[in-house]
């Protein structure tokens, strides 16, 4: 580990124990977690499949996914900093405890956790999401599509394109590798969304390998710490795309939504929250009803 990757870690190290003052520490929650689980197992003699629910409900994992936050860009990707704050204190009030992505997917549930995840890397992340993440404690996990940190040009792909040269333009400002260093400073998780945001189903092998694997290797080399985790853009994956992000040192992805069985930590079905979501679409979206309807296969 270098010495600025340390000395990040010592800090982020020390601000968690702060945040930490007022909350239960993790091994707390994980014994009290246990003790509830064997409550239920106790009761659940008498009536099983109300205590497997339970048990579902008090280890459970969260994802979302944002994009930009902006209470002035009509753009359906973009939600108010307001509705922002809302929908997540909604969920720490619930008992949700903030972790990144990747530790999100890869380490079993013990508790209920949260991971926030933001794609594309826009400035107002920075600007509008952190203070309100660290308002509330959570930590959060950006997926940065690397070509744009390099040369701070506006973010541009099919999608978004219709955005520029028009009075919202400068929404579309993509956040600098060093402004990325001052979220991964902040506790925050960096991970990739490619280097040019392609749909990958699309590309051949080659053009996918350097999507997948450059991308990473500029973060690392960027930021200086593991790049771990994808977002596929679009959420365009199949079992090809799949296969090359584990060779390219993935451990962890998420797809938006969800398109093959599953879900694993490099499918990874995050719940995709837009201006048009009120606290009430919301509440709904992230419902275990509506995400276990979510999780049953489609046909290919
Ligand atoms: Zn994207």
């Amino acid at each position: 580990m270098t010495a600025a990757a340390e000395s990040r870690r010592q800090r982020v190290s020390t601000r968690n124990e702060q945040a930490g003052d007022a909350q239960p520490k993790a091994s707390e929650r994980v014994t009290n977690s246990r003790r509830a689980e064997v409550r239920l197992l106790g009761a659940g003699k008498s009536n099983p499949a109300k205590c497997r629910l339970r048990l579902a409900l008090l280890n459970d994992v969260i994802v979302l996914a944002y994009h930009a936050v902006s209470g002035s860009w009509p753009a359906d990707l973009a939600v108010s900093p307001e509705r922002l704050h809302d929908q997540l204190e909604l969920l720490v009030r619930r008992g949700y405890r903030g972790t990144t992505f990747h530790d999100a997917v890869t380490v079993p549930a013990r508790g209920k956790a949260l991971a926030v995840t933001f794609d594309d890397a826009y400035g107002s992340v920075l600007e509008q999401a952190n203070p309100i993440l660290s308002s509330l404690g959570l930590p959060g996990t950006i997926f940065v599509v690397t070509d744009f940190a390099d040369d701070e040009r506006s973010l541009c792909w099919p999608g978004i394109d219709h955005w520029l040269a028009g009075p919202h333009e400068s929404e579309l400002r993509g956040l600098s590798w060093s402004q990325l260093e001052g979220l991964a400073d902040a506790g925050w998780e960096i991970g990739s969304h490619t280097l040019s945001h392609p749909r990958l189903t699309r590309l051949d092998d080659d053009a996918l390998r350097r999507e997948l694997r450059k991308s990473r290797a500029a973060c690392e080399h960027a930021l200086r710490q593991p790049c771990r985790s994808l977002a596929y853009p679009y959420g365009d994956v199949d079992r090809r795309v799949v296969t090359e992000a584990r060779d390219a040192g993935y451990t962890a992805a998420g797809t938006l939504p969800r398109r093959l069985e599953g879900p694993t930590a490099l499918t990874w079905p995050r719940i995709g929250i837009y201006r048009r979501d009120s606290l009430g679409r919301f509440r709904l979206k992230v419902s275990p009803a509506f995400r276990r309807l979510r999780e049953i296969p489609r046909p290919a």
